[in-house]
């Protein structure tokens, strides 16, 4: 029986010093995508939407004004929930913990409005409005379009899609600034 005890020993004691060792890396790979997270946040989507945002207010602003303004619409090309997407959810909660639902909604801002960036509403409304004048035979009519029911309605209706846009980029930031707030 000693042999048995002598066995023994050493294997529980193993399986505990795997078990711990394998605890504290899994908390220093956790600290450590935390802390990639974090800094992303921070970093590249904070400071996009805001872009973001500003975009949405110049195009609100070149539609509202009915000009063939000059000014380019950046298409904001990084702006995206594919890094955020790498970690998967038990993940993230894991990593987040409290945070994890906060963090969530967050991720879901992103992934929506980089579906309805400011470059995507523009190539909607104009290619809308330049179909629609075509059918009529009325390019080129400046006055048709602020006098045609149809271009005044969806005229009003891109400019109510922008301003949600806006409300939402400003939401995803404070979102973002309430996170980094607790979590840094
Ligand atoms: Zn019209």
């Amino acid at each position: 029986m000693p042999a048995i005890f002598g066995i023994a020993i050493p294997f529980v004691l193993g399986l505990f010093a795997s078990f711990f060792v394998d605890e504290v890396k899994r908390r220093i790979e956790n600290r450590r995508k935390k802390k990639f997270i974090l800094n992303y946040l921070r970093e590249t989507v904070l400071v996009t939407s805001s872009d973001v945002e500003e975009t949405y207010s110049l195009l609100s602003k070149i539609i509202s004004k009915q000009t063939h303004g000059s000014d380019r619409i950046s298409v904001f090309e990084t702006f995206t929930a594919k890094v955020l997407n790498a970690i998967e959810a038990p993940e993230y909660f894991d990593i987040f913990q409290d945070e994890y639902k906060n963090l969530n909604e967050i991720i879901a801002i992103v992934e929506f409005l980089s579906d309805n960036l400011p470059n995507d509403i523009a190539i909607a409304y104009y290619g809308d409005i330049n179909q629609h004048l075509k059918d009529n035979e009325e390019i080129g009519n400046i006055d048709h379009v602020t006098t045609c029911p149809y271009c005044k309605q969806r005229k009003a209706n891109a400019l109510k899609i922008l301003e949600f846009r806006i409300e939402e980029s400003q939401t995803l930031q404070k979102k973002i600034k309430a996170l980094l707030a607790i979590e840094e």
